[in-house]
């Protein structure tokens, strides 16, 4: 194997902070990089690798896959687009699915939606509530929702039609909403992955539904990176036994094959017209098995149960070896998305993890994010906390 060279990229766009690390190949939530040494994976490729790597059931339904047909176009009916979204309809208990490839492409159809929700009820200027500390990606119009001015710089004029508010305030809500006739949609992640894992509480997202569902506004919850499982529901929503309008789905629906998806209930689910919307890679066959396996799989090996069992033991070994620890805020998250704030920028943890060989990011500027696959054992939950915590330590003395 080649030894990777450092920072030889020179013909590749400087978009991203990268650590010299170039990954070969990996087994179950255990990565290897292209000289050989091992890590192990509590990233999981930003919330994506749901099966981990190289899993024995979802590699040669997508082979087989490959060498049907990988792409077909949105001409024809692909059988696996009405399978995949019968699927979604049945655990979300919403209606209609609309494919597309990425988070934000999801996002960028819910905000049309939104919109066209209002023109038809004769709203000329809609405006939809997005919160503070949002992600919902990098076009000009999610990039104009996310609440995370490092992201807009640059790229004014952003895209109108926004109001922003905080997190969990229900009064603040109402206040920036008051006597506004032109709102028609709020648009929240239940627990904001980018934003530093800051969970939207039960209490707020009900209220959230009735004030909706009072006002006539579309409820649309970002569940690109909370959702699929990863907390311990399919939809970190269900925790509150309510169900949004819109849901906008991604990175976890295909264990690493990309694909995006916006799901909508009755309320939402007739707004797209023939023309209204499209895109040519959007549920295309590869994507759309690698869907339907992700949810065979995680239904036949009881994963949504194992992110909620394995999450628990590792939020609470972490809580327990990072006891009275200076410099700790908070430990917080559901399943297996887990925050740990510290009082200081903590970005240096990445490159010291990696060397220590675990995957990790640091989001927010200052909380460790772990989203690992679904299949984590207690045992490499256990061996995440012992890698961790001593580095924890070790930067917080320093
Ligand atoms: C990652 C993310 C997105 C954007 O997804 P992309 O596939 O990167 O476009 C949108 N919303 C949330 C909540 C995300 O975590």
């Amino acid at each position: 194997m080649p030894a990777f060279i450092e920072a030889a990229s020179p013909h590749t766009m400087n978009t991203y902070g990268r650590l010299p690390i170039a990954l070969s190949h990996g087994q179950g939530c255990r990565v290897w990089d292209v000289n050989g040494k091992p890590y192990l994976d509590a990233l999981g490729g930003i919330a994506v690798n749901t099966l981990g790597h190289n899993h024995p059931k979802l590699v040669p339904a997508l082979q087989d896959q490959i060498s049907k047909i990988i792409h077909s176009c949105n001409y024809y009916h692909v059988p696996n687009q009405e399978k995949l979204a019968a699927k979604l309809v049945e655990l979300s208990g919403m209606t209609n699915v609309f494919f597309c490839s990425t988070g934000l492409e999801a996002n960028e159809a819910a905000l049309k939606l939104a919109r066209k929700f209002g023109h038809d009820k004769g709203i000329e200027k809609p405006e939809i509530v997005v919160y503070e500390k949002a992600f919902h990606g990098r076009s000009i119009a999610t990039l104009s929702a996310t609440g995370n001015e490092k992201v807009q710089k640059g790229f004014g004029p952003l895209v109108e039609g926004f109001i922003r508010v905080p997190l969990n305030d229900v009064e603040g809500l109402r206040k920036a909403t008051e006597g506004n006739p032109n709102v028609v949609a709020v648009f929240m992640e239940t627990i904001q992955g980018e934003g530093g894992v800051n969970p939207m509480r039960i209490e707020y997202l009900q209220q959230v539904r009735e004030l909706c569902d009072e006002r006539d506004w579309l409820l649309m919850i970002d569940e690109v990176q909370c959702g699929m499982g990863r907390t311990g529901k399919w939809f970190a929503h269900q925790w509150a036994g309510i169900k949004p309008d819109v849901m906008p789905l991604a990175k976890g629906l295909g264990s690493g094959v990309p694909i995006g998806a916006v799901v909508a209930g009755p309320k939402a689910a007739n707004i797209f017209q023939p023309g209204n919307h499209g895109t040519t890679f959007g549920g295309n066959p590869l994507a759309m098995r690698a869907g339907v396996e992700t949810i065979r799989i995680m239904e036949e090996d009881d994963l949504m149960e194992n992110a909620a069992r394995v999450g628990a033991h590792l939020k609470g070994a972490l809580e327990q070896a990072l006891a009275g620890t200076s410099g700790l805020k908070e430990i917080r998250g559901q399943g297996l998305m887990i925050g740990v704030e510290l009082t200081k920028a903590c970005g240096a943890l990445t490159q010291r993890a990696a060397d220590k060989g675990l995957l990790i990011s640091v989001t927010a500027d200052t909380v460790i994010r772990l989203v690992p696959p679904l299949i984590m054992t207690t045992v490499e939950a256990d061996e995440v906390v012992s890698i961790l915590v001593p580095l924890i330590q070790q930067f917080l003395a320093e």
